[in-house]
């Protein structure tokens, strides 16, 4: 896995989906990064590894710059950084459990998630409903 490990891009939840197939399945996140065994989602910084330190320092550069993906992305009140070590993926929260994390173009970008299936994706990539659905589950709800 050493391909993986010298590209630090491809650690970005910006290839969610590479990161679940390739790293997730195929050895414990954490035995990697060097976090505690915790299968929780931390804004602890001391659980966090070398790995999460970067992409966090990455993700804050970014706020500095304000280097958003487009004026629709942001976050509210109770900005904080979060790591996932089942999806081995850092990103900015907020109160409303808003999620922020740095697409391919390493531009803030909100991660949403439809509340019917789960699917997710960054916001130019889904085509949510404003109610946060997919078109799936979007039709779904019209029809009841
Ligand atoms: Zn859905």
């Amino acid at each position: 896995m050493s391909g993986v490990e010298s590209d630090l891009t491809s650690n970005f939840c910006s290839s969610g989906r590479f990161i679940i197939n390739q790293i997730t399945l195929d050895f414990p996140p954490l035995a990697r990064s060097g976090a505690h065994q915790t299968n929780m989602n931390t804004q602890n910084l001391s659980q966090f590894g070398f790995r999460e330190w970067d992409i966090a320092s990455q993700l804050l550069h970014a706020l500095a710059e304000n280097n958003w993906n487009s004026e629709a992305d942001g976050l509210g009140d109770g900005m904080q950084l979060e790591f996932n070590p089942q999806s081995t993926c850092v990103f900015l929260t907020d109160n409303k459990s808003n999620v922020v994390m740095l697409n391919q173009k390493e531009k803030l970008e909100n991660w949403l998630s439809c509340w019917g299936c789960r699917e997710e994706g960054f916001r130019s990539e889904v085509s949510f409903s404003h109610r946060g659905l997919c078109e799936k589950c979007a039709k779904k709800e019209s029809k009841k």
